[in-house]
């Protein structure tokens, strides 16, 4: 297989606001979110993220930040 063709994958540790971690296969090193499957309402049956669209919105906008930080990369 020849080099520098891939971009580098790493097996990357995702950590969410809960303190919930895992790890899936990504080309990124670390990744931070705030919901995960452990705490989100959909997941956990639970309605314990009261502001949960506040919180996705606030993820939505960090998240197009960082794709344009990647563009200028
Ligand atoms: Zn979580």
């Amino acid at each position: 297989m020849k080099e520098g063709i891939h971009p580098q994958y790493f097996k990357t540790k995702v950590t969410c606001a809960c303190g919930n971690t895992f790890e899936i296969g990504s080309t990124k090193s670390e990744i931070r979110v705030e919901i995960c499957s452990k705490c989100h309402p959909f997941f956990t049956g639970k309605q314990k993220l009261v502001d949960s669209a506040g919180r996705i919105e606030r993820f939505k906008k960090k998240y197009a930040k960082f794709k344009e930080l990647q563009k200028q990369a």
